[in-house]
């Protein structure tokens, strides 16, 4: 019987997780809720999924807007098998007290919960064995489950001994007029910055120290890591091994992709749905290695913040609701994306 699915919060995230939840043979979207009237709501009803009304206030609006919803929250809850909670920060929390737990339903939240808020933080190809039958799990940022695709992968075969790694972050999604900056670099002024512990809620024994900034653009975010690694690699096995690895994708210059610019573009070009690009993109040219005695592998990758997440939510799905076998999970979600 397919899994049924509900989403709450129809944002960036949520969105992108409802069509990926329709676009599966073992799932059902049930519906999504609307906080408040939009063109996401809008796009909503044209696609034809149930519109679940949060709060009165939330009904009004929607109704004051042509659109009569399918029911209420509770009607949702009433449905579902599994929520996916892509509201803003905090409220994914919130509602596992207020509604999920005495509803006796499973949810996932997203990044901008603490780990705490769950206890099990997720990476599809790092930890899936984790999320197997649980309630409650959190799948971790868009940095952070980039980080971890990689070092998963560096740790594996060359053993890591210690990470330093700068993000540098998009100062707000392509929709966004609130966020910024538009004329400034941004450093933040923590350190670590918060990615370096949020790595080690999934890579537990990976030793890592991060720094952030943010700078004027929209489009996917860099991450220029150095990591200590206890095996002497030459740089092509390193090639070869980001290769290999699923949801990473080795990009070149000659293929004229240098920058985030033209990676988003690339995306496009393929036909992906919103022009997404899930896969953490490595640069080969910018995989190196230092020469002195200590092993010091240097590389750079782009994240697409808005998409990297979609296909962990779906494995995570599957994992909460008792699918042991992670590996082939992650190639049924990757063959709907259309991606290794
Ligand atoms: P968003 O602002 O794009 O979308 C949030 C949606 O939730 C909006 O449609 C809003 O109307 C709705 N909403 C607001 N209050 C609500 C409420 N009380 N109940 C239900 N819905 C409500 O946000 P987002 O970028 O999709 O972020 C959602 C979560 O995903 C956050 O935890 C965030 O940290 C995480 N995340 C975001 C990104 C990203 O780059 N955008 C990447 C990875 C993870």
């Amino acid at each position: 019987m397919a899994i049924k699915v509900g989403i709450n919060g129809y944002g960036t995230i949520g969105k992108r997780v409802a069509d990926a939840v329709a676009m599966q043979k073992d799932m059902k979207l049930v519906g999504v809720t609307a906080h408040s009237y939009s063109f996401n709501t809008e796009a909503a009803k044209q696609k034809g999924y149930k519109i679940f009304a949060v709060s009165d206030e939330s009904e009004n609006e929607l109704k004051a807007n042509g659109i009569k919803p399918d029911g209420n929250f509770q009607n949702l809850l009433d449905e579902v098998d599994v929520i996916v909670d892509a509201a803003p920060r905090k409220i994914g929390k919130e509602n596992i007290g207020a509604f999920y737990k005495p509803n006796k339903i499973k949810a996932i939240v997203q990044g901008g919960e603490k780990h705490e808020t769950t206890g099990v933080s997720f990476v599809a190809q790092c930890n899936y064995d984790k999320a197997v039958n649980k309630d409650f799990v959190r799948v971790v940022s868009c940095n952070t489950t980039g980080l971890c695709r990689t070092l998963d992968a560096v740790n594996k075969k060359y053993g890591i001994t210690s990470v330093h790694a700068t993000m540098i972050r998009r100062g707000a999604d392509p929709w966004d007029i609130y966020h910024g900056p538009i004329n400034a670099i941004v450093p933040v002024l923590e350190m670590p910055s918060h990615h370096g512990p949020d790595v080690q809620s999934v890579l537990h024994d990976v030793e890592i120290f991060t720094t952030a900034l943010s700078v004027p653009s929209t489009l996917m975010h860099l991450h220029s890591v150095i990591a200590d690694i206890k095996k002497k690699p030459n740089v092509d096995d390193v090639i070869e091994m980001f290769r290999s690895t699923t949801r990473v994708r080795v990009v070149r210059n000659a293929e004229h992709l240098r920058s985030t610019a033209e990676i988003m573009e690339f995306a496009r070009d393929m036909g992906r749905l919103r022009g997404d690009m899930p896969e953490i993109c490595v640069w080969q040219e910018a995989v190196g290695l230092t020469s002195n005695a200590h092993n010091k592998l240097l590389y750079m990758q782009a994240v697409h913040q808005e998409s990297d997440v979609i296909p962990e939510n779906i494995d995570c799905i599957r994992a909460m609701m008792g699918f042991k076998d992670g590996l082939k999970s992650i190639k049924m979600t990757n063959e709907t994306f259309g991606i290794k």
